[in-house]
């Protein structure tokens, strides 16, 4: 039956969308001028009590509307917020973002894909990225792969194809339950720990993480790590997986591939490499000897948000055996089942190569950005970020008062104020207060580390905004820091 009065259906879009499109408009210049001055703000800021408790505030039943959300998030977010997309923020391994990175992003919010597979523009845009991304690593180019939120989640992907495939029994039916062999994983001491993750996720356990001792140069000890697999083998456990690192992120350091992949092919190992920002060394000519034997990898696991400046979040698992891919992550599901027609047909399954069903479109903002600035912007700016370490390091070789703490290969620059007749620990936390205070007075923003008992502080290069003076300005200020901290 029909109801006497109309009824009234809600939806989100706007009731005026002239006024939604000025306030987009407004939006987008707002950003840009964000963009566009972000050099003359402090590096970061502290947030103070009073904004704080603006987020201690609870949920309202009636909105405020689009407009009053926009002045909240000027008030309360856009100010405390300045961070890796300044030019001397260092810290960790934090990428920059681009303004067309910016842009690409509302085209995909407004499209709001699911870019599950299927048959949509998405499929193919994907497929291209990865494309792009195994020829600028010189991998294979038969191997599948897929974007993911970042390095852990490709490592994640990555080794579980690898448990898998050296399983030797149907471990997607029987699990790790009962009689499972006891299955070991080597890296060095210096893997990042979303491979500790990875390996507790996947049920292994921890005990099953072979952590190898590393050289003066940061790099696996290839010697012990052959001897910990023939220890373990005669012990009747089952090595099935290598992790080499294509750039340490404590250091930058660089374990040798090639090396790793003869063991790899001599003792039947799946060869997985981690090379979240320093598989890019690929791209350039003079950097390229570092990730040598990288091509050789079963699978190799990296970020577009960190050294390829994409917008967060998209990280990428290329994998050698697409076979082994697939098999790994395809379960099935009548609700999901192809069609060789219609919306349902398409190139891809993202879900079948995945632990996702449901996911954004981050190929677009890759795409695009790959495309405005071709390779070649990309080889140099990473050349780039290394010339700046290396004019880093020959400040800090230069003054009396620096040290470094760590050979720096790469992109990242482990170094500390020192002065003579000061001990460790005072020179530790001298250096933590030098930190400290870098940041509190928006100077800028490395992160630290310790490395062999010395806190260091810690830059690593990834941004495309830093300039040469920015380098010159920091090394300055840890000196006068350090000279006055220490009167
Ligand atoms: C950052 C990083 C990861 C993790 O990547 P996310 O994108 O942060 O998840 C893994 N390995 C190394 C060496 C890294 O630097």
């Amino acid at each position: 039956m029909e109801p006497k009065e109309p009824i009234q259906e809600l939806s989100l879009d706007p009731t005026n969308w002239e006024e939604m499109k000025a306030l987009g408009h407004r939006m987008l210049d707002d950003m840009f001028d964000h963009l566009q001055t972000i050099r003359n703000k402090p590096a970061w800021e502290s947030i103070p009590d009073s904004v704080k408790s603006e987020f201690r505030k609870p949920f309202p039943e009636e909105g405020e509307g689009a407009e009053k959300a926009y002045q909240d998030f000027q008030k309360f977010v856009l100010p405390y917020s300045v961070a890796n997309i300044h030019p001397r923020f260092w810290g960790w391994v934090k990428g920059t973002g681009t303004p067309l990175g910016m842009l690409s992003e509302m085209l995909t919010a407004g499209l709001n894909i699911n870019s599950a597979g299927f048959e949509l523009s998405s499929s193919y845009v994907e497929l291209q990225v990865l494309s792009w991304c195994k020829t600028l690593l010189d991998y294979p180019a038969e191997a599948s792969g897929i974007l993911v939120s970042g390095g852990s989640a490709a490592n994640l992907i990555g080794l579980t194809v690898a448990r898998n495939a050296k399983a030797g029994y149907d471990i997607k039916k029987l699990g790790l339950q009962g009689e499972a062999p006891l299955f070991t994983i080597y890296g060095s001491q210096e893997m990042h720990n979303s491979m500790d993750k990875t390996i507790e996720l996947l049920g292994l356990g921890s005990n099953a993480l072979r952590k190898i001792p590393v050289r003066a140069d940061y790099s696996m000890d290839i010697d012990a790590l052959k001897k910990t697999i023939r220890e373990d083998k005669a012990k009747g456990l089952r090595p099935f997986c290598i992790v080499g690192n294509a750039g340490t992120v404590n250091t930058g350091a660089f374990d040798d591939l090639t090396a790793i992949a003869d063991i790899c092919k001599a003792e039947n190992l799946w060869f997985h490499v981690d090379g979240a920002f320093g598989a890019w060394a690929a791209l350039s000519p003079s950097l390229r000897k570092f990730v040598k034997g990288m091509e050789r990898a079963d699978s190799v696991a990296f970020d577009l948000h960190k050294w390829m400046y994409v917008q967060y979040e998209v990280g990428c698992c290329l994998i050698r055996h697409p076979g082994e891919h697939q098999k790994t992550f395809t379960v099935g599901g009548t609700y999901l089942n192809p069609m060789v027609r219609g919306f349902a047909g398409g190139p891809i399954r993202w879900n079948d190569h995945g632990f996702q069903l449901s996911r954004g479109f981050r190929a677009l903002k890759v795409w695009m950005s790959l495309k405005e600035h071709g390779a070649g912007k990309f080889r140099c700016l990473i050349q780039q970020n290394v010339d700046q370490a290396q004019y880093l390091v020959s400040l800090v070789n230069a003054a009396p008062n620096l040290e470094l703490v760590a050979p720096a290969p790469l992109n990242l620059v482990c170094f500390r104020f020192v002065q003579s007749g000061k001990s460790d620990a005072e020179l530790n936390a001298l250096n933590q207060e030098i930190l400290l205070q870098l940041q509190e007075k928006g100077i800028a923003v490395p992160s630290s580390t310790v490395l062999d008992g010395k806190f260091a502080i810690r830059v690593a290069i990834t941004n495309h905004r830093s300039k040469r003076e920015d380098f010159k300005l920091l090394a300055e200020e840890v000196v006068r820091m350090g000279l006055e901290l220490s009167k």
